[in-house]
């Protein structure tokens, strides 16, 4: 991917070049990694004009210099805001922009300290994010992968639901089959959810045991090459009631219709509208009580958020998550997930695994 860097940093200087700044500085690590390839998790990077520089401590000199080409690594001895605020200042931009959601009160304050009144600076939220959105052929082929690895491991872990088994050995297994197929970790923390804690929307797994006539929710991720993934299937074990295949059908409708709404120019109101609508048919939006999706690719949650009245419209290259569920307190939920890369002319379903309903 390395020859994509440079590109990337040409993107963004010309996005800071239309806002009248002389330089950008980057505190998110997902954003520095997408600039750069430094996988470490401190330090900040400043690009500007025909420069890239990356400011870290003695942890990471070595590894930076090893994963990037034509950034400058500085390492700092004292504060590392104190150090990119003289840096600011030795250079002489004028116009920084910084992103305040990604940078502390106390942080901020060392920075203008150390810069002093000559620069001023200027709130860029979300600057490199919004470039993240579009995901270059090389990422989608990595979120492809790592949407496929996601799928094979929800599969082994469908065989592995057998009454007795605790929601926790579940998602040791999940973990662990993960890594065996090559990710670096999970995307977040797996949930498996049995029964009536299936609809609990972000059940963590406990030591409860899988009983007879039980929903089960499974929602996990996988980071493979640094991408996520992001996928729910839900069961049933033992034959399901009548009322629980129709929720099925209703979430599957619901999903479906979601996924045809996904296009390029679409806003992302309107995909959760599809969804919204389907279950509503079915007097069933009540308990609907989530978005329908969000943007997925170095993070797990991105931009865009497919959620009500969402007006941001999708782009090519951009991946996100269509995930509409319903939960029932008292009796469990149903959720399916998949992830969905847009392109010019269509929609791609990344993940792979069945989705019609099983009772096991
Ligand atoms: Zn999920
Ligand atoms: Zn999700």
């Amino acid at each position: 991917m390395a020859n994509n860097f440079g590109k990337r940093l040409n993107n963004l200087r010309r996005e800071l070049a239309s806002r009248g700044l002389d330089a950008l500085i980057v505190t998110h690590a997902p954003d520095w990694y997408y600039l750069t390839g430094f996988t470490g998790e401190a330090g900040a990077l400043v690009v500007g004009k025909g420069q890239c520089t990356l400011i870290t401590d003695g942890r990471f000199t070595t590894q930076a210099k090893d994963e990037t080409s034509g950034v400058r690594i500085v390492k700092h001895k004292e504060g590392l805001f104190k150090e990119v605020g003289e840096f600011v200042r030795r250079a002489g931009m004028r116009r920084v922009g910084f992103d305040s959601g990604q940078m502390t009160m106390a942080q901020h304050h060392a920075l203008k300290k150390a810069t002093g009144s000559r620069s001023a600076y200027k709130s860029a939220n979300g600057v490199v994010l919004a470039l993240r959105t579009r995901k270059d052929e090389q990422e989608l082929a990595q979120m492809r992968k790592a949407a496929i690895l996601a799928s094979q491991v929800v599969q082994q872990a469908i065989r592995l639901l057998k009454p007795g088994v605790r929601e926790l050995e579940i998602a040791a297994e999940i973990e662990f089959q993960m890594r065996k197929a090559g990710a670096s970790g999970a995307a977040f923390e797996s949930i498996v959810a049995f029964g009536e804690r299936a609809a609990l929307p972000h059940a963590r797994p406990s030591a409860k045991r899988l009983g007879k006539n039980e929903l089960v929710v499974l929602d996990l991720g996988a980071i493979l090459g640094h991408y996520c993934s992001d996928i729910t299937r839900t069961v049933y074990v033992g034959t399901a009631p009548k009322r629980v295949r129709e929720w099925y059908k209703a979430v599957l409708e619901a999903q479906t219709a979601a996924i045809a709404a996904v296009r390029t120019g679409a806003a992302c109101g309107d995909v959760d509208a599809a969804a919204r609508e389907t279950l509503a048919s079915y007097k069933l939006d009540k308990y609907f009580v989530h978005s329908t999706g969000h943007g997925l690719g170095l993070e797990v949650h991105e931009d865009p958020r497919v959620a009500r009245g969402q007006k941001a419209r999708l782009e090519p290259g951009t991946v996100i998550t269509v995930e509409p569920g319903i939960y029932v307190p008292g009796i469990g939920g149903i959720r399916i997930e998949d992830d969905v890369a847009v392109h010019e002319d269509r929609s791609e379903v990344l993940t792979r695994a069945p989705r019609e309903f099983m009772e096991l």
